[in-house]
């Protein structure tokens, strides 16, 4: 294991020309940056746009609004009123097109790891619940025709010729949309392609581009269909969360969307990240935010997360923790859960909506037996790995951790000032309290608040 052959010091080395070298604590990738790479500014290198056509107004691609039976059936959508938002379920297929939406969570089409994969695998059946919504759906004849469309043009998509599926008997099509109703391959969907008021089609709607009432919205409802997926599947171990924007990080539409994806593994990262947290259950802490902190790559920080510019990665990489006592996303507190999504948010918008990322989500799985922080990482897919990589497993990453750093920070305080980002503190205004995650029990201690025994917070250094 990484931690125990190599110092902590060792994980972000200058060396005398300026090359950087680090080495990710929890996987083991060593990655160097040379000197006089990465001094692009941020997103300043925008393609003129094309004029919108107005009449494709809502049909810019299969996750526009105006295209809804191009998706299979909706699992849910998030709707605001003006008593609030509300999630709705079990619409008709008359019912789709009729309300506003703010976000819409719909299996997806090509799966990942299929329906089949847990039938043949596990005997998994559709649960009671699911079979009755599927029932339903089909029972009018506008469900019925929409799932069919959509098996056939999935088939087509999947290469099948027009004959065969001609040929394919209802019933079994109809068998096949098995996967819409009790799948493990979910999109959540935002409305917008593009933002209000778009002229341009280079004026994408990205996670940055909400308010962060709507991101923490979309965190919220994510984190509702996450938790269905394993309470409708008990052979789930590990539900993969994740965001590719833009098509060098891998989306199929510039259609702003997240992904959720079951597995029956916890996944190798999680394996291995179990096996640090046994040996060592405050490694989160130590290796991941107090060493951010001390080598003054901390970002941004609230009362319940704190961002830090990553270091070990094989692309740069904007990190956000959890401070919450609880390991998993559907346990955290409004309060906490806001928190993660303000920051998330902040790095969104600070690198605003042309670097393709990947968002991936790190948490606990369910069946493991030691605590881990919730954590989300966010990828920036600016450089593709070649052959120096392939041949030493060493990764050239374009941009240094306090490179990074310093890109996102000044426009993080220009966001705030505008206000176009929910408040926080930012690179020097941090606490950077050491031990902040308090997912690891040992820790607690510190926290409490009789007066003898104070702690090495913000609170206790603001007071006489
Ligand atoms: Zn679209």
């Amino acid at each position: 294991m990484m931690h125990e052959m190599m110092p902590m010091s060792d994980y972000l080395i200058r060396m005398r020309d300026g090359t950087i070298k680090q080495v990710n604590p929890f996987t083991g990738t060593e990655v160097w940056t040379v000197p006089g790479r990465g001094h692009r500014p941020l997103g300043n290198d925008v393609k003129p746009g094309a004029p919108l056509d107005p009449a494709k107004d809502g049909a810019y691609c299969a996750f526009c609004h105006g295209r809804v039976y191009e998706t299979p059936p909706e699992k849910a959508r998030l709707v605001q009123s003006v008593t609030g938002w509300e999630t709705c379920k079990g619409l008709s297929a008359e019912q789709i097109v009729d309300s506003d939406w703010a976000f819409r969570r719909v299996p997806n089409l090509f799966e990942i790891v299929s329906c089949e994969y847990w039938q043949k695998n596990y005997r998994y059946v559709l649960p009671p619940a699911l079979q009755a919504r599927k029932n339903k759906y089909l029972a009018s004849e506008k469900g019925r025709r929409h799932v069919l469309d959509v098996v056939n043009s999935r088939m087509k998509l999947g290469g099948a010729n027009e004959d065969t599926i001609r040929k394919t008997p209802e019933e079994e099509k109809l068998a096949m949309a098995n996967a819409f109703f009790g799948g493990g391959h979910e999109l959540v969907i935002a409305r917008r392609h593009f933002v209000d008021g778009a002229t341009h089609n280079n004026q994408l709607a990205s996670s940055g581009t909400m308010t962060p009432e709507e991101h923490y919205q979309y965190f919220r409802f994510t984190i509702e269909a996450l938790r269905d997926i394993y309470l409708s599947n008990r052979y789930v171990r590990y539900v993969a969360v994740f965001q590719n924007w833009l098509q060098p990080a891998g989306a199929s539409f510039d259609h702003l969307h997240k992904q959720l994806v079951a597995i029956d593994e916890r996944g190798v990262s999680n394996d291995m990240e179990i096996r640090l947290v046994r040996s060592n259950p405050n490694v989160f802490n130590e290796e991941a935010v107090n060493f951010a902190a001390h080598r003054n790559l901390v970002f941004a920080e609230n009362e319940h997360a704190i961002a830090f510019a990553g270091f070990g990665h094989r692309f740069p990489t904007l990190e956000v923790y959890s401070k919450s006592e609880r390991s998993q996303p559907w346990n955290h507190s409004v309060e906490e859960l806001r928190a993660m999504s303000d920051l998330v948010h902040g790095c969104h918008a600070a690198m605003g909506p042309n670097i393709p990322c990947n968002e991936e989500w790190h948490y606990k799985p369910p069946d493991a037996d030691v605590p881990m922080p919730w954590r989300v990482l966010i990828k920036w897919r600016v450089s593709n790995p070649a052959g120096f990589e392939g041949g030493t497993l060493i990764y050239v990453n374009t941009i240094d951790p306090e490179s990074l750093r310093d890109k996102v920070v000044p426009r993080l305080f220009e966001l705030k000032n505008e206000g176009k980002i929910a408040l926080m503190k930012i690179a020097f205004e941090c606490d950077c309290v050491p031990n902040c995650l308090k997912y690891n029990p040992a820790v607690r201690l510190t926290h409490t608040r009789e007066a003898e025994f104070q702690p090495l917070s913000g609170e206790a250094r603001r007071e006489p």
